[in-house]
């Protein structure tokens, strides 16, 4: 890891400025072989030139160079960064230069992994970076704020710390298992420090399950028979919040998908192919899609007619989404009603429809209740987000289940020693303490060049 690497940080495009960040061991020296101004090499570090980039004989680019020397850097090494001017022309030429100097191009997410491996941030706060940079909501961005600014990994570390303590002290008592009492009091001890652990990790772990939702948003999918009008919803919530249908890739066009947002939560909003039995193939690949959809999501609205009577198909679906977080939402309630459901069976029906939004905020607000969005708004954003961390904090309340059985079942301490160790352990991977090599490289491979 002690070679140079570069690349262009900002995003390709026209705009007044292109930033070239360059870091290692010789990103001084590299850069200084190409500049013409000052001699880089003996320039305080955090300073800013003036100068040139030349190829030989022939002007490049005018820029201005940013020196940073290690360890102050983001990186932790040498760093420095090429302002030059923002066109895709200009920008990929002075990089070419850049890389005949002995500077190669850096991988997708290779300054911060060096960050991370050179000790600048842990794991929270590098997973943290490119959650900042894709935040599409304001409590979206204080998540990663939090993460980044390292009161997340503190949370984590603390944890870490008491368990060290409740291990100290258990190792105690195998070193000196003579002291009768102390085996007494160490029992006790653990019994309660794992119920206040148990405590605390089920707060974090619901906390980060919500963080998650703000972050990636609540998969939402529309259902119900061709013509219930899910597509006419679909527009009605999109057109609302201003949000751009997206034209995502590798979905077929009996699918349709935009993103809304309800109060600074994310919901990404699926229109299914209208479910129905057919014999068409194309179509029948389009309704199984919608019904893995159904299994897949956060949450299902299901759209019946006001209308028409409950048909058969709609009760086989009815029953598919019974144990989904769901919505029944009865369209046309501008029509004469010939639909009866018994509301002693399904929950959560909401009247609608789309020509006059007659229902369309009790709908947002029906979904706002399901989510509880008003007391994960008032939380205080610290807490994990994405499924490698959620997934770890998952095992370690296992393992608390574990040693609170083996506890009740007396068995030797030095068994619920290793679960408790384990525990320990795996916090340790949340932040990126302890880590396996291959991990480390394929989530950094996820991030975007130049970051
Ligand atoms: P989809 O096949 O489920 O996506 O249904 P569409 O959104 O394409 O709507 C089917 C038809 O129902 C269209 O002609 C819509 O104009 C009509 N429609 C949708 N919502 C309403 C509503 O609330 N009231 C009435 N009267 N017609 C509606």
């Amino acid at each position: 890891m002690t070679d140079t690497i570069a690349a262009i940080s900002t995003a390709l495009g026209v705009g007044g400025i292109s930033i070239i960040k360059v870091s290692g061991k010789d990103a001084i020296a590299n850069v200084n072989k190409i500049f013409d101004g000052k001699d880089l090499t003996k320039v305080d570090t955090h300073t800013i030139h003036y100068g040139h980039i030349k190829d030989k004989e022939e002007t490049l680019d005018e820029v201005l160079v940013s020196v940073m020397k290690e360890p102050r850097t983001y990186t932790g090494e040498d760093v420095v960064e090429i302002n030059c001017h923002g066109g895709i022309t200009v920008t990929k030429k002075v990089l070419e230069l850049l890389l005949t100097t002995g500077t190669r191009m850096a991988e997708p997410g290779e300054f911060t992994k060096r960050a991370f491996l050179n000790g600048k941030k842990d794991l929270i706060e590098a997973e943290s970076v490119m959650d900042l940079i894709h935040a599409n909501s304001e409590e979206a961005r204080k998540i990663a704020m939090n993460q980044l600014d390292g009161k997340t990994s503190k949370m984590i570390k603390e944890l870490r710390e008491e368990l060290l303590t409740l291990l100290a002290s258990i190792e105690v008592n195998i070193d000196y298992p003579e002291y009768y009492d102390i085996e007494v009091t160490n029992n006790e001890k653990i019994k309660e420090s794992i119920k206040t652990l148990k405590e605390k990790l089920t707060n974090i772990l619901q906390e980060s399950e919500d963080g998650k939702k703000i972050r990636d948003g609540i998969e939402t999918v529309i259902i119900g028979r061709p013509n219930v009008g899910k597509s006419s919803l679909l527009n009605k919530l999109l057109k609302e919040d201003k949000a751009i249908v997206t034209d995502i890739e590798g979905t077929t066009r009996d699918i349709v998908e935009g993103t809304i947002n309800i109060d600074g939560i994310t919901l990404n909003m699926v229109d299914t192919a209208g479910i129905r039995k057919t014999t068409d193939k194309i179509e029948q690949i389009g309704v199984e899609k919608s019904i893995n959809l159904i299994d897949e999501a956060d949450l299902v609205i299901m759209l019946l007619n006001n209308n028409e009577e409950l048909t058969k198909e709609d009760q086989e679906l009815l029953e598919k989404v019974k144990d989904k977080t769901h919505i029944i939402a009865v369209n046309k309630n501008d029509l004469q009603q010939n639909l009866h459901i018994n509301k002693d069976e399904y929950k959560n029906i909401v009247s609608i429809n789309t020509i006059d939004e007659n229902g369309i905020k009790e709908l947002s607000d029906k979904i706002k209740e399901l989510f509880n969005f008003e007391q994960i708004k008032s939380k205080d954003y610290t807490c994990l987000t994405n499924s490698r961390q959620i997934g770890l904090l998952k095992e370690t309340l296992d393992l608390t289940d574990n040693i609170k059985k083996a506890l009740k079942e007396d068995m030797p301490v030095d068994l619920v020693e290793v679960d408790i160790k384990e525990i320990w352990n795996k916090l340790g991977e949340i932040t990126g303490d302890s880590y396996d090599e291959e991990l480390i490289d394929k989530l950094f491979s996820q991030f975007c060049l130049g970051k």
